[in-house]
């Protein structure tokens, strides 16, 4: 077995100036959480590392750079989870809090719950010495511009908000077997406020189970939710699919069940991976073997080796 970590940088319409900066992105947060299952640690490490790195990256709908609710404010979901004990640690609405993914991962290590939500979670940040940070720090202006777009008069929000995702997500396998996935995200464009996606509900934005595998989503978080699109990609596996195969036999029922479209990272205890979409692009990149692999549209796959630069 082959210790392996798949990201991706969200279901998204990736505009053409930014999609080089998402490529760019998703490999290196890919080396990063490479680099710690290379040196054997483990694959909760390693997911958590390549999220955190997303999520401070502005070109992504996470942490610095989410997306803006209604009211143009910040909103911040996150889930992690760990195959080996089935224990999973999410927050829901968050808004001042940098890294949301590690915040998760302290709800799963230091608590007796699974998910935190709004002004708990921040109390909860607080107790944990968890730094606050000024909630403009985490608005950039591409952000802003496209939630004051959405509130011109006639926007069909339903297209905007299929176009311009951007969530971000990773699964791991370590070189002991174990699976960890996490998810972290904005949300949608100008949700409403106090929305809570897919990303913070186990089963939907990620699950990770040693038996079977561990799942990232992405996409529309209300058809995420009512497919549990994660628990479904490994109950087709359970069934004896591959990881590729049962992630696009979730994928479809999700459109077809639905109409909605999103994209998945998926792995196997055997350290078997996929990135797939039903979207038109997906930002993905995957480590394993001192091999990286990435890609951004339909059917795309570049490789090289890990310690090359794009
Ligand atoms: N699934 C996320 C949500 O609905 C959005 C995304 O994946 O981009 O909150």
């Amino acid at each position: 077995m082959f210790p392996v970590v798949v990201v991706h940088g969200g279901s998204d319409m990736v505009p053409k100036e930014r999609s080089e900066n998402s490529k760019l992105g998703v490999c290196s947060a890919a080396r990063a959480g490479y680099a710690i299952l290379r040196a054997g640690g483990s694959s909760m490490d390693a997911v958590v590392e390549a999220v955190s790195q997303l999520e401070n990256n502005p070109y992504f709908n996470a942490g610095c750079g989410s997306v803006l609710n209604i009211r143009g404010e910040v909103e911040m979901d996150a889930i992690v989870m760990d195959g080996k004990t089935l224990g999973s640690g999410a927050v829901s609405a968050v808004r001042n809090i940098a890294n949301p993914i590690q915040l998760a991962r302290l709800v799963m290590d230091k608590t007796s719950h699974v998910c935190l939500t709004a002004k708990g979670a921040n109390q909860f940040a607080r107790s944990m010495g968890v730094a606050e940070v000024p909630p403009e720090s985490l608005i950039t202006e591409y952000a802003r511009m496209r939630w004051t777009k959405n509130l011109a008069p006639g926007t069909d929000t339903g297209e905007s908000q299929m176009g311009k995702m951007g969530t971000v997500g990773a699964v791991a396998v370590d070189s002991e077997g174990n699976v960890a996935c996490a998810t972290s995200t904005g949300g949608l464009v100008n949700k409403m406020e106090g929305r809570v996606g897919d990303t913070s509900c186990i089963g939907s934005g990620g699950y990770a189970d040693n038996q079977v595998g561990a799942v990232s989503t992405t996409g529309h978080g209300e058809a995420i939710m009512k497919v549990t699109l994660a628990r479904l990609i490994l109950f087709h596996m359970e069934q004896g699919q591959s990881v590729e195969a049962a992630s696009d036999l979730g994928l479809a029922y999700m459109e077809s069940r639905v109409g909605g479209l999103g994209g998945v990272v998926t792995v196997d205890p055997q350290g078997h991976w996929a990135a797939r979409f039903s979207s038109s692009q997906m930002a993905w990149a995957a480590a394993q073997k001192d091999t990286l692999h990435y890609g951004l549209l339909t059917g795309e796959e570049f490789t090289q080796s890990i310690d090359d630069r794009l």
